[in-house]
């Protein structure tokens, strides 16, 4: 390109960001990936959870000529994306099997026709005889293969239909010659990556990896202490916050969910135990913010599309690194700060050993290799981002600045005399009993059956009374994770000695472990929002409040999700900004031509109101 023409192009470029999508500046990487599809380029794009994937094929679609048709793999997925760029104002429709024959002909015509910028069809509709005959009628532009790592048997949610795309690209260059491809994954394993690549023949691709670090969520782990209360603190403490409590077994999300409602708060469980039309439905009430927090296995995720939550809790301690990391990545995809935040106790670890049992050999020791490694990003004591995008194959430096340990260094203590007074009380009261009778025997506290067990007269009765139960609980859920003792998996789980332990008690090795740390530090307000304030204005609480509460009634007038009427970042930045004329509210993150003339009068007029009334 000439300079004129780079010129040009740029500021094509931006002005189609700000008309169509409301945004001011791209996000890393995505004008690059842009640039390559709309020159004609293949592209394979990996990029984490909310660093925007759709926007480097939706603006393509839009600036080449002819309709762009994108494979995703979910109905309700395309239903949320389609349903988003028509809030924008964008020209989109999907094929599925949700459509009345009426509506599929409409849409066929539309293609043809050419009044179509994007369509989306699930990768079994591509190949059925009416989705190929309604490609070779539509003047194709671009294939955009969403979620693209479902092509591959390594990834985490191989789907066989996405097989058929193998040698979609070349029947692609019979009919239309050269038509690019653009293959978009949040999977960073470079396996999977390359298996893409491979199985959609992309030619000569532009890739681009962005950094997995999500600087904007916070990551904390915790130990287990009431785990009810601790989570029940949380939300008090963030009363307007949404999020997802990701919970080991089904009972467990249910029983969550139950325990939530009765403190008043608006909770669902999540689960592929419950009835389709159940499950659908809680989703939808999260998605559409009638349901505030919903508490979930590992089966609630791929599909749900929804910018604004801002916090992800475990509940119990994660199966693998990459399932934490793409349920992590679920909080804040709208960039706004974001709290991640795993319990876990030494009982998780037999939870989840249980479930191995079952499986191969070979598939038990990778399934142990991972635990361990679970276990390990729990006890780290360093930057938590190191061993999470390490996993990843990922280096980084360390100091992150938004992880617990970063914000504050953990106290390390020496813990060996105390952890072989445990040992020594686990293995004199017959490795016959669980936790909390070991530490009553520890810290002294007799009870009825201590008595009655004479174990109120062994010499280890009461050595350490000097120290708090969290501390001897913490403990001992640090000696069963790292293996230091066992814990049984059965209804009544008893504590034994292992091979590990006798090192420990003969004084050959030390252990080492992080002081229990008082309670969140991050409590009460500790969301720090100040990244937000826009050119020094800070953001008006209050008024942000004020409107979350007009979107969600304009949300439910129209039936969609909130966020596609306007994002957090949107609303905060109006309660900074307060604008008062359209040219000012033109200037808001996310506003862009149609929502402008939509919403433009209401919202100026919400704010003006709201001034008067707070004076
Ligand atoms: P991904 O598919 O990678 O998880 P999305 O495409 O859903 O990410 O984008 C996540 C969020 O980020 C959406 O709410 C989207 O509107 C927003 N977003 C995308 N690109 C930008 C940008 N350049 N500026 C501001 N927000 C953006
Ligand atoms: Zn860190």
């Amino acid at each position: 390109m000439s300079t004129l023409e780079t010129q040009q192009y740029n500021s094509t470029l931006s002005q189609t960001l700000k008309r169509h999508f409301g945004h001011e500046t791209f996000r890393p990487l995505q004008e690059q990936i842009i640039t390559d599809v709309v020159g004609g380029r293949d592209v394979m794009a990996i990029m984490p959870t909310g660093g925007g994937k759709s926007l480097c094929y939706q603006m393509p679609a839009l600036l080449r000529e002819g309709t762009t048709l994108v494979v995703s793999p979910l109905i309700a997925l395309m239903e949320d994306q389609v349903k988003a760029l028509q809030a924008n104002g964008i020209s989109a429709a999907f094929l599925n099997s949700t459509n009345t024959p009426a509506q599929s002909m409409q849409i066929q015509r539309d293609a043809a026709e050419g009044k179509l910028d994007l369509l989306y069809m699930a990768p079994e509709r591509v190949f059925s005889t009416s989705g190929l005959r309604t490609i070779g009628q539509m003047n194709l532009s671009l294939v955009a293969v969403d979620e693209a790592h479902c092509i591959s048997e390594w990834g985490h949610d191989f789907r066989p239909e996405y097989r058929m795309l193998g040698n979609f690209r070349d029947q692609l260059a019979q009919t239309y010659g050269k038509v690019p491809m653009i293959a978009l994954t949040a999977t960073a394993t470079p396996r999977v990556a390359k298996d893409i690549q491979e199985q959609l023949q992309l030619r000569n691709p532009g890739i681009y990896q962005s950094s997995f670090e999500r600087k904007n969520l916070y990551y904390e782990v915790r130990p287990k202490q009431g785990v009810f209360q601790q989570i029940h603190q949380y939300l008090q403490s963030h009363p307007n916050d949404e999020g997802i409590i990701y919970c080991h077994s089904r009972a467990g999300t249910e029983k969550m969910a139950a325990k939530l409602q009765d403190k008043g708060i608006r909770a669902r469980p999540y689960h592929a135990g419950l009835s389709h039309a159940e499950r659908t439905q809680n989703q939808h009430d999260f998605v559409y913010g009638d349901t505030r927090v919903i508490c979930a296995t590992i089966a609630f995720g791929m599909g749900i599309d929804k910018p604004d939550v801002r916090f992800v809790m475990h509940a119990d301690l994660p199966r693998n690194l990459e399932g934490y990391y793409q349920e992590t990545g679920r909080a804040g995809r709208d960039g706004l700060p974001a709290d991640c935040i795993l319990f876990f106790s030494a009982g998780d670890r037999a939870k989840i050993e249980h479930f191995f049992e079952e499986k191969s050999d070979s598939e038990r020791e990778l399934a142990q290799w991972q635990l361990s490694q679970v276990i390990k990003f729990a006890y780290h004591t360093k930057c938590r981002c190191v061993p999470l995008l390490g996993y990843f194959g990922q280096e980084h430096a360390g100091q992150c600045g938004h992880c617990d340990n970063c914000q504050q260094t953990p106290e390390i203590i020496d813990a060996t005399e105390d952890a072989r007074k445990m040992l020594s009380a686990v293995a004199r009261t017959g490795q016959y009993y669980g936790m909390g009778y070991v530490i009553n025997v520890l810290r002294g506290k007799s009870d009825e059956k201590i008595q009655r067990n004479r174990h109120d007269q062994l010499s280890v009765f009461g050595i350490g009374s000097d120290s708090r139960l969290a501390y001897w609980k913490a403990l001992g859920d640090a000696l069963v994770l790292t293996g230091y003792m066992t814990q049984t998996t059965d209804q009544f789980p008893t504590l034994h000695l292992s091979e590990q332990s006798m090192p420990l008690l003969r004084g050959e090795v030390e252990f080492e472990m992080v002081k229990p740390r008082a309670m969140l530090k991050k409590e009460a307000g500790s969301k720090k929002h100040d990244v937000l304030d826009v050119d020094g204005m800070p953001v008006d609480e209050a008024l942000f409040e004020h409107l979350r509460q007009l979107r969600l009634q304009l949300a439910h007038d129209q039936s969609i999700p909130p966020y596609m009427v306007f994002s957090d970042l949107s609303l905060r930045q109006m309660a900074a900004l307060k604008p008062t004329t359209l040219t000012q509210f033109d200037q808001i993150n996310g506003v862009g031509a149609r929502k402008s003339k939509q919403y433009g009068e209401t919202f100026i007029g919400a704010i003006a109101a709201f001034a008067g009334e707070s004076i």
